[in-house]
């Protein structure tokens, strides 16, 4: 297997095995260096290494730690992977290049009016309850396709479906499942695979990978 000299040097090496061996184009998978909880010191490495994309998943933090980066790196581009207060909406719109937890109805709502409000679209993944765990929120399977008229009516763009598999368990019938409703829906967007089963992810048809651990190390 080859090695490679640097973690991100590594993640991607994997990221395009796992493509070779499901015939995919690894231009078709976008790789999220998640770098919640780590300082700026910590994430100037990876954007010397070209590293543009990244995830955090707090409002105040990534306004915190990004305005000085991004003015260094206009081109970066910053999702918010975790949940998302309503009352925190105008500000991740205003931030937010890409949110990938769109999740109930009151949060179509706030999103929609900051949206309309700062005239600024911003694509947003619908996040799916797919191991039915309540408490990590996600839209029910069954609700899925109302859920998404909703979002579509409100005009909130649409960059497809994002799951967080249940832990200790294998999470590519998970992965699985999320890729047959996308389809099912007419989405082609898969925010799936994090530092344990991203490879898999990517087997499965992941477009984005929410990857921390493994390019930064355990966070503090
Ligand atoms: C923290 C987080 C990740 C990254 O997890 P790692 O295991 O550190 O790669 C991915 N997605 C979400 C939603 C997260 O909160």
């Amino acid at each position: 297997m080859e090695k490679a000299d640097t973690p991100l040097e590594q993640v991607r090496l994997d990221i395009a095995r796992a493509c070779k061996a499901s015939r995919r184009d690894p231009a078709d998978v976008t790789l999220i260096a998640v770098s919640k909880t780590h300082p700026s010191e910590r994430i100037e490495p990876l954007l010397a290494q070209g590293q543009r994309v990244f995830g955090e998943n707090r409002v105040q933090e990534a306004q915190a730690k990004w305005s000085a980066l991004r003015e260094a790196h206009p081109a970066v581009e910053l999702h918010l992977i975790g949940q998302l207060q309503s009352n925190k909406a105008e500000d991740a719109v205003a931030l937010f290049d890409c949110i990938h937890s769109l999740d109930r109805p009151s949060l179509v709502k706030a999103l929609a009016k900051a949206m309309d409000r700062q005239d600024r679209r911003v694509p947003c993944f619908v996040q799916v309850d797919v191991g039915e765990e309540e408490q990590k929120g996600g839209v029910a399977v069954a609700e899925l396709p109302g859920f998404l008229a909703k979002a579509r009516d409100a005009d909130i763009p649409l960059a497809g479906l994002m799951c967080l598999p249940p832990m200790g368990i294998e999470p590519a019938p998970f992965f699985a499942l999320l890729a047959k409703l996308a389809d099912d829906n007419g989405l082609d967007g898969l925010s799936m695979g994090m530092s344990a089963d991203y490879e898999t992810a990517v087997m499965l048809g992941a477009t984005h990978v929410r990857v921390g651990t493994a390019l930064f190390g355990e966070r503090g």
